[in-house]
């Protein structure tokens, strides 16, 4: 048995017992509103009569009889009508046919109207008036309420009949709805089944109509396209990798062959001890490196109040020793006075890397100039050195992974072309940008761009 609820199954449940219910209480009401208004124009009628009666017919004549001439037009009959007098309550004179039940009560009472059940003519309706002229007494109208009954009756069967044809309409009506509606939603379930690692190149069509099933389907896309790109970058980082890690092993494998392939004096196999000693170094720094990339994403969130200047002044102090090494001068240009909200650890990162490359790319006894400006919605962090610059090609690529112009690798400087991809990679999370300007052996300006 399929135990899948089933949701316009469900909608139309509810839908079907809330018109219903609707229905009901709308018709009780209407129904209760026109049975109202027939007795209140039975009232008015037979409150005409009595009036022609009173105005017309009394005196009575001799056979103590109240004829009711054809002339006059009732607006209902039959009508029975009845004169008695106020004394004893006595029938002093009446329509041929006249009513079965004692009227005793009824005159009594403080009201004029009535329906009551009589015997012989089943429910009737009605209406005493008080004549103090030429006698004192009543005049009792009375009409069977049948024919109002029988309209009535007609009315409810009618309803009873029409109302749940209307549901039913109703309920088809909803039932194309909801199929108009539920069924691009199949049509996201069936493609998001569809869809797996090495097929992610399925996109629904975006439907014309601008409404919230567009905007599901514009969203169920981009977030398509969003996971494609998301593990592109996955598998482009991994081929990466293994084609970096590759270089370094092949070298140590190949010293090690070397050294295994017949027996050596004690210096030989010292050297190659070293060789493979520095490679395994080499290795360990790029996993670092790596791993710094990794641990990025899970820093996202975690910020506090910076003074931006006291990082950049700590920063440089620790940098010094390595810029004395090569008598580089560090002259600081501006620094403003800033306080960010953001994260320390990504901010520290971005930093270090553009500072550190400052160094490593600038020959030695020249000069590094650093900037820090305070702006009304920015942040500006400028890095300017004297160093062997890079080529206009080269600026295009050097933030992506494992990027190194072909100037650094010929100059033997070390590095794994890691640091510009983590840095963009933090300004991403930052919500910050950097701008790079160079030439080819004068120096390079990069600015770090970070929106308050
Ligand atoms: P790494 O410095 O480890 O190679 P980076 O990602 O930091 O990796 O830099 C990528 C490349 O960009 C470097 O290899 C170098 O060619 C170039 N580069 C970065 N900064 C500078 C700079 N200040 N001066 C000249 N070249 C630079």
């Amino acid at each position: 048995m399929n135990n899948k609820e089933n949701l316009k199954t469900i909608v139309l449940w509810w839908l079907g017992t809330f018109i219903a219910l609707i229905l009901i209480i709308f018709n009780t009401i209407f129904y209760e509103l026109l049975k109202s208004s027939f007795y209140t124009r039975v009232q008015n009628s037979l409150s005409i009569v009595s009036h022609q009666v009173k105005e017309e017919f009394i005196p009575i004549n001799s056979q103590r009889i109240v004829t009711i001439p054809q002339q006059l037009e009732f607006p209902i009959s039959p009508v029975m009508i009845a004169v008695l007098g106020a004394k004893k309550m006595k029938i002093i004179a009446k329509t041929v046919v006249f009513l079965d039940i004692k009227m005793y009560p009824y005159l009594k009472s403080d009201e004029n109207f009535f329906i009551v059940k009589s015997k012989k003519y089943g429910k009737i309706a009605i209406y005493i008036s008080r004549i103090i002229s030429p006698i004192k007494g009543y005049i009792v109208v009375a009409t069977p309420m049948q024919k109002v009954d029988i309209k009535l009756e007609d009315i409810f069967i009618k309803m009873i009949i029409l109302n749940p044809i209307l549901l039913l309409l109703l309920l088809l009506g909803a039932n194309v709805i909801l199929d108009r509606i539920l069924n691009p939603i199949k049509e996201i379930t069936k493609t998001a089944n569809d869809i797996c690692i090495g097929k992610l190149d399925k996109t629904l069509p975006v439907p014309t109509q601008n409404d919230e099933i567009q905007e599901l389907v514009k969203a169920f896309n981009s977030m398509v396209i969003r996971l494609k790109s998301g593990i592109e970058m996955m598998e482009r980082f991994n081929s990466d990798v293994s084609h970096e890690l590759k270089t370094p092993l092949t070298v140590l494998k190949g010293e090690l062959e070397i050294a295994l392939r017949k027996d050596r004096d004690i210096e030989y196999y010292k050297n190659t001890i070293k060789t493979a000693l520095n490679e395994v170094n080499y290795l360990i720094d790029m996993v670092e490196e790596m791993l710094i990339f990794t641990k990025l994403d899970s820093e996202a969130n975690k910020n506090e109040n910076i003074k931006v200047d006291e990082m950049v002044l700590n920063l440089l102090s620790k940098f010094s020793k390595k810029a004395k090494l090569k008598n580089i001068n560090i002259e600081i240009k501006k620094l403003d006075m800033c306080e960010l909200h953001t994260n320390p650890i990504l901010l520290q990162t971005t930093f270090v890397n553009i500072i550190d490359n400052a160094i490593k790319y600038t020959p030695e006894n020249k000069n590094i100039y650093i900037f820090l400006i305070n702006k009304d919605k920015e942040i500006e962090f400028i890095v300017e050195d004297e160093g062997i610059g890079i080529s206009k090609e080269d600026i295009k690529n050097i933030t992506d992974r494992f990027y190194r112009s072909e100037l650094s690798r010929n100059r033997e400087i070390k590095g794994f072309g890691l640091g510009l991809s983590i840095v963009k990679k933090c300004l991403e999370i930052l919500n910050g940008d950097i701008f790079i300007e160079s030439e080819l052996n004068k120096g390079t300006k990069i600015k770090i761009v970070i929106k308050k």
